[in-house]
């Protein structure tokens, strides 16, 4: 599976980044960045709580 980022809907608040901090990170110029888009099925529930926890819903999951 691969992370999809909707970049317009996107405001760097870094609730994702607490739900998977290995996959997504917020830099000081608060711009998101996807560390890893590839998620193994070990990681998709992890990463799933981190696109359920986006306010804005700005994360999907794809199947590639
Ligand atoms: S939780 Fe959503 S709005 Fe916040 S940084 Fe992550 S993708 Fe962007």
């Amino acid at each position: 599976m691969k992370i999809v980022v909707d970049w317009d809907r996107c405001e760097a608040n870094g609730l994702c980044v607490r739900a998977a901090p290995d996959f997504f990170r917020v830099d000081e110029k608060d711009t998101l960045h996807v560390l890893s888009e590839q998620v193994t099925p070990e990681q998709r529930a992890r990463v799933e709580k981190a696109v359920r926890d986006c306010p804005r819903h700005a994360l999907s999951l794809s199947e590639d």
